[in-house]
């Protein structure tokens, strides 16, 4: 049988305002598998890749799970702030579709911690078609220190890659990618 292969949205096709219903599937802190260190993720409700395999696909329905609070805001603030607690991790569902919601989150842990937590993100985006995106996910980008980008493609499992479930992603170094006319890793394995 054929691989289904997730295509890339057209720019600017798929918008976090007509699809976010500002829901959170799941809050994990104190976890060591979703990026270095010690982290506190966030599982955002919502993802239209629809990837055959995801790996959560009960989060890819935008209604599914609890309202996104300023309580749950709150305990992810004081959950990261404990000193062992290296950073924020972002992932779903798709952020870049929960904008309204990440971009609250992020600018307050920027505000609390300035650069002292890091904040990793999957995406299901290629790097490439993000850079040509709408507004709000530059912004939530701008935030973002690593990013996992693109989407799970099952005929390309493989499960010894870090972080990552098929060989297509990248952990990509957003500032000195930025920096640089190519994409820089942040891990390169
Ligand atoms: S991008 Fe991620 S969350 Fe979305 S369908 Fe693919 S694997 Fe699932």
């Amino acid at each position: 049988m054929a691989t289904r292969i997730p295509q890339q949205p057209k720019p600017k096709a798929w918008l976090s305002e007509k699809w976010t219903q500002k829901k959170i599937a799941d809050y994990k802190p104190f976890n060591f598998v979703d990026g270095e260190g010690i982290r506190c993720s966030v599982y955002v409700s919502g993802c239209l890749f629809n990837c055959p395999g995801c790996y959560n696909k009960i989060a890819q329905d935008f209604s599914y799970g609890v309202e996104y609070t300023q309580q749950l805001e709150d305990q992810i603030i004081t959950d990261l702030g404990q000193s062992y607690v290296q950073g924020l991790t972002l992932l779903g569902g798709e952020p870049f579709l929960n904008t309204p919601v990440l971009l609250q989150l992020c600018e307050r842990v920027r505000k609390e911690f300035g650069q002292t937590k890091d904040i990793w993100s999957w995406t299901g985006y290629e790097w490439e078609n993000l850079q040509q995106e709408s507004e709000d996910k530059l912004a939530l980008l701008s935030y973002i220190d690593v990013l996992v980008d693109g989407p799970f493609i099952l005929a390309k499992k493989d499960l010894t890659k870090a972080f990552r479930g098929s060989y297509n992603q990248r952990i990509i170094d957003v500032a000195k990618t930025k920096e640089s006319d190519e994409i820089v890793l942040y891990i390169d394995d």
